[in-house]
């Protein structure tokens, strides 16, 4: 028996409507441990957009540690004293063998990520630095060339994309409202400029944010609609885990019901697109991961976290397998 309302709202999205944000919110509002009842629905409505299909994608931490920005979910920046590494860019060759450890797991995506406030502040010689890289995974053609580089200028994307450049991260990480108790070293609007500009420039795009920083439920609805605003082409949905030596630290993490509430909702919300679970999947979805993909996840990052160890890709290949999905390969553009 699937409860009301969510046999209704999710009937909609199956028969191709879209749900309102006062139906996202009525979602959140119900009591997480009903979610298990959703979940045979909520395969229904990520099969009928994404079939059995599935993918990974992978990242490398090329600069890290030490950040301007004040985020304060952030094991990376510099207002906050964390055990996380610091290091400056990482040479090509280091990274191009990440891309390739990563096209071997089975992942189809790869991010460059830098802890930056953005490329668009950093000196000539390290943006071209950059590009060299961009341009080596490329010239590889092992992998998709993806990057998470901050805030971007118009001439930046430019030079992005002629490297080679094919997808870019860049997440809102949370509602208008509740952005400024999260970060106030840039504004939301820098964010969503830079999302305007790599759209306007034909990159994928790549945004999401973070749950469990304290915000409401109409900030996670706030999340999900601005996203669909934006009509980005993938999102990643971080649970957050509060890190020792930044302001979330203590704060208490999301259920596995209500991490799986929330990817529901974000699935509802955004049927067509990749819904990628990222950080806190392990340490707050636990032994429940494999219903993520049930509650309408279609892709997870696979490997290491920017900060912290990930899954080992087998386990990640065997869930999918177990579930009866397919993982999507990365089909190579350029001769090897
Ligand atoms: S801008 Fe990025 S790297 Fe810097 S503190 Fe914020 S989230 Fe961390």
């Amino acid at each position: 028996m699937i409860p009301q309302p969510f046999n209704d709202i999710s009937r909609k999205v199956l028969d191709g409507e879209r749900i309102t944000r006062a139906e996202a919110l009525a979602l959140l509002r119900r009591p997480e441990a009903e979610v298990d009842s959703w979940l045979d629905r909520m395969d229904e409505v990520r099969r009928k957009h994404h079939g059995k299909r599935v993918s990974f994608c992978s990242i490398v931490n090329a600069q890290a540690g030490g950040c301007s920005e004040n985020c304060s979910f952030c094991a990376q920046s510099g207002h906050h004293k964390t055990d996380s590494p610091v290091y400056k860019l990482l040479p090509v060759e280091q990274v191009l063998k990440a891309a390739a450890e990563a096209s071997g797991n089975g992942a189809n995506r790869f991010g460059v990520v830098i802890a930056s406030k953005g490329l668009a502040y950093e000196p000539e010689a390290y943006v071209e630095q950059v590009l060299e890289m961009i341009r080596a995974i490329k010239a590889q053609g092992r992998i998709v060339p993806d990057a998470s580089l901050g805030i971007l200028d118009e001439r930046t994307i430019l030079r992005l994309k002629e490297a080679g450049l094919e997808g870019l991260n860049h997440n809102i990480e949370t509602s208008r409202r509740f952005f400024p108790s999260i970060c106030t070293t840039h504004t939301f609007d820098e964010r969503l400029e830079t999302i305007r500009l790599a759209k306007k420039h034909g990159l994928f795009v790549c945004s999401g944010g973070i749950v469990g920083m304290g915000e409401t439920d109409e900030d996670r609805v706030d999340l999900a609609f601005t996203l669909r605003d934006l009509d980005v082409d993938t999102s990643p949905l971080n649970f957050l885990i509060g890190v020792h030596g930044t302001p979330l630290a203590l704060r208490e993490a999301l259920s596995p019901e209500k991490c799986l509430q929330i990817t529901a909702v974000f699935r509802l919300v955004l049927p067509e697109i990749d819904l990628r679970v990222c950080g806190g999947r392990q340490q707050c979805v636990g032994d429940r991961q494999a219903d993520l993909y049930r509650a309408g996840a279609t892709s997870v990052l696979m490997g290491n976290y920017l900060t912290r160890p990930g899954t080992e890709p087998e386990e990640d290949l065997a869930m999918v397998a177990a579930q009866g999905l397919d993982v999507e390969r990365f089909k190579p553009l350029l001769p090897r």
